[in-house]
């Protein structure tokens, strides 16, 4: 059996995923080893697009019409498409409202006319897997380096990887790190899903979620907690609404005071 053959592409984002491979410096030699890599723009001008890929991985929202065709085609040649990065995998910070259906508004006060700056029409920033079927995601902002080779290490061999599915917290608390809601600080690892190896509050920053909102999260129960610690709830909303959506954001807030009404605080 030859080398998988895979490629790295980018949609609308910063590119920091695909900044972030390139820097995997020590071991950059070894993926060139593993997989054959058709297509990179980022690192270089060579490229075959006309091959099957093994995987696709893939950063960036979906914005615009272009990136929609560039999903679609790179999803029809590839066996396992992998989205990467917080863009790819939940929209981003361009999608932090979506579903409000007045983001062409938001999109006009930004930028004048709906066609002024595009040289494609603009669409609602959304996630990869609202156009297509996503086989695997890597979630961060932007993804990090060890989680990504860990990612790639398993996909060399015929593995799809699964995200776990137990929040930043329990990887806070295998590196015994004092918890930052008990020094009065905003930290939302309880409700973001883990990968990152805790790294911000390991650092005694709080988290703000930019591997995504954990799929089975108990939202009454961290509302009743942050409720308990007396955390500010807009400034709580505020920052769960940067990765988590603003919808969900509300929906925190009004829990907490539901919960404040039922107790009659
Ligand atoms: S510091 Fe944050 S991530 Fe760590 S245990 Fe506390 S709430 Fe969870
Ligand atoms: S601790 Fe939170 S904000 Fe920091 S990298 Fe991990 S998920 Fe992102």
């Amino acid at each position: 059996m030859g080398k998988p053959k895979i490629g790295i592409y980018g949609l609308t984002g910063c590119a920091g995923d695909q900044l972030n491979i390139i820097n995997c410096e020590d071991e950059l030699l070894k993926l060139f080893d593993i997989f054959e890599i058709k297509s990179f723009v980022m690192a270089s001008s060579a490229k075959d697009e006309e091959i099957e890929l093994d995987v696709a991985f893939v950063e960036g929202s979906v914005s615009t019409e272009k990136d929609l065709e560039h999903l679609q085609e790179i999803r029809k040649k590839s066996k396992i498409l992998v989205a990467i990065g917080h863009c790819a995998v939940y929209g981003g910070v361009q999608s932090m409202f979506m579903g409000n259906e007045e983001w062409m508004e938001r999109y006009k006060r930004v930028y004048g006319k709906e066609s002024a700056v595009t040289l494609t029409p603009p669409l609602e920033p959304k996630p990869l897997a609202a156009y297509v079927k996503v086989d695997a995601v890597l979630p961060g902002c932007p993804i990090e380096k060890e989680p990504f080779l860990k990612l790639a290490g398993k996909l060399a061999h015929g593995v799809v990887p699964r995200v776990p599915d137990y929040p930043v917290c329990a990887e806070c608390k295998w590196k015994e790190n004092e918890c930052l809601l008990l020094k009065g600080e905003i930290c939302l690892g309880p409700l973001t899903n883990s990968g990152c190896g805790a790294i911000c509050p390991s650092m005694n920053i709080g988290c703000i979620g930019c591997w995504g909102p954990i799929a089975k999260e108990n939202m009454k129960s961290e509302a009743m907690l942050l409720m308990e610690k007396g955390f500010d709830m807009d400034e709580v909303a505020k920052r769960f609404a940067i990765f988590g959506g603003v919808e969900r954001a509300e929906a925190l807030k009004s829990l907490v005071s539901s919960s404040t009404k039922e107790s009659g605080k």
